[in-house]
């Protein structure tokens, strides 16, 4: 996941104090929780084990079938994989409805990284360690303690092991997911893990939209066909419209052209050019907004570079035309948790409870697809600390996991009621 800064401290609602101490004080889930702590060295050996299997985009069924043996060895119910390879599991009597704990299984390193895993004291070192690391060693956790006590939630957990979470990925094994009626209407409320820690809570989804532009044109000799339409013309003009496009501070939305190519030599009139656009919101209608502006900015430059060109070529010639198009390269949609809503509320106690400081924060992370559809969900770490997310540097410290545990196992437990 990628958080931006929006610091905004939590504040506990009253509504379910009682409801989280009365549960945290049942004698079950104290056994359940005492267990958190005392299984440690066996949550970090799964997360090590599993670091050490590649994962790369769109590579990660091995991944994945490792983590549907260890969903099978924890006694969940209805194990299997989906199309794109989401890995399920069920504990309690299948019903209607699922509250969801989901940790994404792939990562952004490519095929062939050196993954060198290791550990060091508490510390666990390697590419994919903590991202997602952390967050597939807590979905285990949890499955781990849940299955060694006996007890009884009223909804059942749907857990799932997801795939396609980062960059290229696009968030494709969410999308899918709930993209099946049976799971989109079921799925009522989605605790999402990622990554290390437990003092945020991500309620707010950052969208993006990234675009990829090119232009295409005859192309020629810069002296003997002069006056040929040019594509890197056609980028500037549709640049110096677009930029010029206002953008909210509120909801905040932002722009960027990251890349621009084209053009093979300085006396040649090139014959295609291209640039790479990012658009992030946490509003849907503002990045449709920006993607119009960007469509007629294309336009109007390719018109303007059209007329240009006839004025310059002598009486009488006429070179073949421009075309251009918009390929999107990068969807993900944007969505807002409502302030009252019940997940909120959840983790916020449980945080109180617990004495654990939490911020709100805004990022880009599975829980985006429900909250895009207006459905309850929270991203949240996995406990311990970790840093170097997306390097060969990267670091988990499984100090301290225990609270983040604690936090996640009363925070579904809680959204799936257990009558206590
Ligand atoms: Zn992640």
């Amino acid at each position: 996941m990628t958080p931006v800064s929006r610091a905004e401290v939590s504040e506990a609602v009253p509504v379910a104090q009682q409801e989280i101490a009365r549960l945290a004080a049942s004698p079950e889930v104290r056994q359940a929780l005492a267990r958190l702590r005392l299984q440690e060295a066996r949550f970090a050996a799964w997360q090590l084990e599993m670091a050490g299997i590649a994962a790369p985009p769109f590579g990660e069924s091995a991944r994945a079938d490792w983590l549907a043996r260890k969903f099978t060895e924890l006694g969940l119910q209805e194990v299997h994989r989906d199309d794109v390879g989401n890995v399920f599991g069920v504990r309690g009597t299948p019903g209607k409805e699922y509250i969801a704990l989901s940790a994404h299984i792939d990562t952004v390193f490519p095929a062939g990284t050196p993954l060198n895993i290791r550990q060091q004291g508490a510390r666990l070192y390697g590419p994919g360690v903590s991202d997602n690391g952390a967050g597939v060693a807590a979905l285990l956790a949890i499955a781990a303690v849940l299955a060694a006590t006996p007890i009884h939630h009223m909804q059942p957990l749907l857990f799932i092991g997801n795939v396609g979470e980062e960059g290229e990925g696009d968030l494709r094994g969410m999308r899918h997911i709930f993209s099946i009626p049976r799971w989109r209407e079921a799925i009522r409320y989605s605790v999402v893990l990622d990554g290390a820690g437990s003092d945020t809570i991500v309620a707010e989804a950052l969208g993006s939209r990234r675009f990829e532009v090119i232009v295409r044109g005859p192309g020629g000799h810069s002296w003997s066909d002069f006056g040929a339409p040019n594509p890197i013309v056609v980028l500037a003009h549709a640049i110096q419209t677009f930029v010029q496009v206002p953008v909210p501070t509120s909801p905040k939305t932002t722009f960027n052209i990251g890349i621009i190519r084209g053009g093979t030599s300085v006396n040649s009139i090139p014959e295609s050019a291209s640039m790479r656009i990012d658009v992030r919101s946490t509003s849907m209608a503002e990045m449709e907004r920006l993607e119009s502006a960007l469509r007629e900015a294309l336009d109007k430059a390719v018109e303007e570079e059209t007329r240009a060109g006839d004025s310059r070529l002598s009486a009488g010639r006429k070179l073949s035309g421009l075309s251009s198009e918009i390929v999107t390269i990068g969807n993900r949609p944007a969505g807002e948790l409502d302030r009252n809503a019940r997940i909120l509320q959840v983790i916020q106690t449980v945080d109180a409870y617990l004495g654990n400081a939490a911020q709100i924060q805004r990022a880009s992370t599975d829980a985006n697809v429900p909250l895009s559809l207006g459905r309850e969900a929270i991203a949240i770490g996995g406990g311990g600390t970790g840093g170097g997310a997306h390097t060969l540097q990267e670091w988990f410290d499984c100090s301290g996991r225990e609270l983040g545990l604690k936090r996640i196992l009363l925070t579904v437990l809680a959204l799936a009621g257990t009558g206590a």
